[in-house]
């Protein structure tokens, strides 16, 4: 498909809150230990890194190749949407955050861009199928949320949370993010659709073997 079957027009952006140009991208592009300075092991999914780079200004579009993925998720927030907007000015009003098991396609995206609240994130295959059962249900696979979120919350943003004697996890981090900002007063909600990893039903080995291919220009994606 080319950039043009891809890009979504000025007259849909207009009807929805978030606008490209003002909007943070990270792809989170490796969920191993830190591995600053070398290529990313698994580059975001080319459906989605194509459909990215055709509606985001390039650069906008930044990837963490950072563990674990916890991690990961707090450093992007702390560096590029806290840390930025006072020591370089760059202040965004939206983040958009996507892993590097996602795929989108524009009939998903668009129906998830459309979901109106402060923090949306897309419906996909879960391990757990009761995962999207509530109104208010969050997951990170992909997702956004207003900057004023991230800025109202006390750090950290992500963590799982732990049965008191450390045995089990009791919630996923998504649930602990979501939490902190439903307790900030702000509006939570999801839609749409994604292929998700190996548990998606967009995933086909064909995708999974361009998943190992060469991105374009995605800021540090390179990481050389
Ligand atoms: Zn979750």
């Amino acid at each position: 498909m080319s950039s043009s079957n891809l890009k979504l027009s000025p007259e849909f952006w207009s009807t929805v809150n978030l606008a490209p140009e003002k909007t943070l991208v990270v792809g989170f592009v490796y969920g191993g230990l830190s591995e600053t300075g070398r290529k990313p092991q698994r580059p975001l999914l080319k459906p989605t890194a194509d459909w990215l780079t055709a509606n985001f200004p390039s650069d906008n579009i930044i990837g963490i190749n950072h563990g674990p993925l916890v991690c990961a998720r707090n450093t992007a927030i702390r560096d590029l949407v806290i840390r930025d907007a006072v020591t370089m000015g760059r202040k965004f009003d939206w983040f958009f955050s996507v892993d590097n098991d996602v795929t989108i396609t524009v009939p998903g995206i668009t129906h998830f861009l459309k979901v109106q609240a402060d923090v949306v994130s897309c419906d996909c295959q879960m391990r757990n199928s009761r995962a999207w059962e509530e109104s208010r249900s969050f997951h990170t696979p992909m997702w956004f949320c207003r900057t004023k979120v991230l800025e109202a919350i006390e750090p950290p943003w992500f963590d799982f949370v732990y049965s008191p004697d450390m045995c089990e996890v009791r919630a996923c981090e998504c649930l602990y993010f979501r939490d902190k900002a439903i307790e900030a007063g702000f509006s939570v909600a999801h839609g749409g659709h994604c292929g998700h990893g190996n548990h998606g039903t967009a995933w086909s080995t064909d995708l999974h073997e361009e998943s190992t291919g060469e991105l374009p220009d995605l800021g540090l994606l390179g990481g050389e």
